[in-house]
């Protein structure tokens, strides 16, 4: 598992490996080549914006990683996670499904994301 902090978000992934591709647009998300499996990166799949290299401490820092695969605890201890996506969350690791990229944006950006990349 891995736990990334990047400007509006706070990422997990089952994975331990570090991000590769950042945005630079309006959701500076941290992205893995795998979330773009078949597919031409070019533009960020949540903002539009558009994409670079990811580097760490520049457009995201590791929060936590480890070699073991996530726990409920690692969303709750990190994060203030909303009660219904807790719920999701619970669900997905209950049911076994791997957790990619799950994204939850930081309690202070909230408005700005819905404003900017949620609709
Ligand atoms: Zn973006």
């Amino acid at each position: 598992m891995i736990i990334l902090d990047t400007a509006y978000h706070i990422t997990f992934d089952e994975h331990s490996s570090k991000p590769e591709i950042a945005c630079t647009g309006n959701c500076r998300k941290a992205w893995w080549k795998s979330d773009f499996a078949n597919k031409h990166i070019s533009l960020c799949p949540l903002c539009g914006g558009s994409l670079c290299e990811a580097v760490e401490k520049v457009h995201y820092n590791v929060l936590s990683s480890a070699n073991r695969p996530l726990r409920l605890s690692d969303f709750t201890s990190t994060t203030d996670v909303p009660h219904r996506e807790k719920l999701s969350i619970k669900a997905l690791l209950k049911g076994g499904a791997g957790i990619n990229n799950l994204s939850v944006v930081k309690p202070a950006f909230v408005e700005k994301a819905r404003a900017e990349w949620c609709s």
